[in-house]
C-alpha cells in the first residue's frame, strides 16, 4: 500500500477528532441519542434537544456569547449568506451600502456579487500590503446608507488576523452592523463576543475537527430584529433558520468547540513551535517570502512564495497535501484573488503555496516537509535562477 502523503491542508478542512466522532456515533442509531430535538412530548425528543442546547452552550462559551445568541446552519457558507442577504433583505429597501473586502472567501464574495445585482453598493476593499485591512479603510469607505460591514476575522489564504474590535469601534460609531466570517479564526484566535463590537459571525465545525455541513451564526442583540431568515418552514432556531436539527452533527460541533476551548493554550504554543521549525528551514531557501503581516497572523496557516523558475508542486503533492492556492479557488484553477489584491501576478500566485498546520501535524512531518520541499526546488532546474 502507498504510504499517505502528509497533511499540510488543516485549513481546507481537518480530520474529525476521535473524541469528537465517539459523540457524533452516539446520536444515530436506536439504541443511542437518534431522537427529533423538535417532538418535546417524549423521552427521546427531550434527550435530542438536551444534546443541542449543550452544544449551544459549548459554542457559545468559546467565543464569549450566550447560547440563545447560536443559530445553527449547515456550515460558514449558509452562515455568511443569512447574515448578508439577512441583513439586506430585512431592510424592506433594494439599496444602500455594503463594505466588504477583495480577500473574504467566496461564500462572502458571491453573496455580495448576488446583492449587487438586485441594487446593493458594494465596496470591495483592497488590503494593505500586510494583507490586513484596517479600522481607517473601513472608516473612510464608510457612507450615509452604509448598512452592513462584512470582514473575515482570519483570512484562510494567509493567515492574518484582522483587528476586528477595532474596525468593529468604527461601525458601530457609523450605526451600521458589523458581520465576521470567523471560520478561519474560532479556536485559534481568543474571542470574545461579550466585549466585541459585532453583530454576526459566522462558524465552521470542520476546520476545527468538527464534521463538514454543520455551522453556528451568531446573532447579536442589534442584529436581531434586522435580520430575514433564508430558509423556511417550521419555524426552528426562532425562526431564523428551519429544518429538523441535525442532532449528531450539532452534538459532533458543541464538542469539537469544547475540545478547542480546553486546549486553546497548550495548542498554540505547539502549532507556534512546529511553525517556527517550518520557517526557519524554509527561509533559508534562497528568494522564499511568506505573503501577509508577520506579526498580525495565526500560526496554523503559511502562505509562502518560491522565486524565479518552475516549482514543481505537482511532483510534491503525491508526497504532501497542501494547498496551491485555496481549496476553492483550486476547484475553479484560476489565480488566487487573494494574492493578486496583494499585488501579485499570476505568474507569482502560480509559485506561491499554502500550507496549514494543526493538531496532529509533528515534528517529524515538519522535517520530512522541508525536506520534499527542498527537492521540489532542487528538481525544477529554472529555478535557481
Ligand atoms: C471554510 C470557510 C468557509 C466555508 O465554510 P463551510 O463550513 O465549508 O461552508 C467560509 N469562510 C472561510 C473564511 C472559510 O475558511
Amino acid at each position: 500500500m502507498n504510504k499517505r502523503p502528509l497533511y499540510f491542508d488543516y485549513a481546507a478542512t481537518t480530520p474529525v477528532d476521535e473524541r469528537v466522532i465517539k459523540i457524533m456515533v452516539e446520536c444515530l442509531g436506536f439504541d443511542g441519542n437518534f431522537g427529533n430535538p423538535a417532538s418535546s412530548s417524549h423521552a427521546f425528543g427531550q434527550q435530542a434537544r438536551q444534546s443541542v442546547e449543550q452544544a449551544r452552550r459549548q459554542v457559545a462559551e468559546l467565543v464569549g456569547a450566550t447560547p440563545e445568541q447560536i443559530v445553527w446552519t449547515s456550515g460558514a457558507t449558509e452562515s455568511n449568506n443569512l447574515a448578508l442577504k439577512g441583513v439586506a433583505q430585512a431592510r424592506g429597501s433594494a439599496c444602500g451600502h455594503l463594505i466588504t473586502s477583495q480577500i473574504e472567501h467566496k461564500a462572502i464574495l458571491d453573496t455580495a456579487r448576488q446583492l449587487q445585482d438586485s441594487g446593493v453598493a458594494v465596496t470591495y476593499l483592497v488590503p494593505d500590503a500586510d494583507g490586513l485591512i484596517t479600522a481607517q479603510a473601513v472608516s473612510d469607505a464608510m457612507r450615509e446608507d452604509t448598512f452592513l460591514v462584512s470582514l473575515m476575522l482570519v483570512n484562510n489564504e494567509l493567515g492574518t488576523v484582522n483587528d476586528i474590535p477595532a474596525i468593529g469601534q468604527v461601525v458601530r460609531e457609523r450605526n451600521a452592523l458589523f458581520h465576521v466570517d470567523a471560520a478561519q479564526g474560532a479556536g485559534k484566535v481568543a474571542i470574545d463576543l461579550a466585549q466585541w463590537p459585532v453583530d454576526l459571525m459566522s462558524f465552521s465545525a470542520h476546520k476545527l475537527y468538527g464534521p463538514k455541513g454543520i455551522g453556528a451564526l451568531y446573532v447579536g442583540p442589534r442584529a436581531h430584529q434586522r435580520l430575514l431568515a433564508q430558509i423556511h418552514g417550521g419555524g426552528h432556531e426562532g425562526g431564523l433558520r428551519s429544518g429538523t436539527l441535525a442532532t449528531h452533527q450539532i452534538a459532533a460541533m458543541g464538542a469539537a468547540f469544547a475540545l478547542a476551548a480546553a486546549s486553546f493554550h497548550e495548542e498554540k504554543a505547539l502549532i507556534v513551535r512546529l511553525r517556527e521549525r517550518l520557517l526557519e528551514q524554509l527561509l533559508s531557501i534562497p528568494g522564499v517570502r511568506l505573503n501577509g503581516s508577520l506579526t498580525r497572523r495565526i500560526p496554523h496557516t503559511l502562505s509562502l512564495t518560491f522565486s524565479e523558475g518552475e516549482f514543481n508542486s505537482a511532483a510534491l503533492l503525491a508526497s504532501m497535501a497542501f494547498s496551491a492556492t485555496s481549496a476553492c479557488n483550486s476547484a475553479s484553477n484560476a489565480p488566487s484573488h487573494v494574492l493578486l489584491a496583494l499585488g501579485h501576478d499570476a505568474r507569482t500566485a502560480s509559485r506561491t503555496i499554502r500550507l496549514s498546520l494543526g493538531r496532529f501535524t509533528t515534528e517529524q512531518d515538519i522535517d520530512q516537509a522541508v525536506q520534499l520541499i527542498k527537492s521540489a526546488c532542487a528538481s525544477a532546474p529554472a529555478f535557481w535562477q
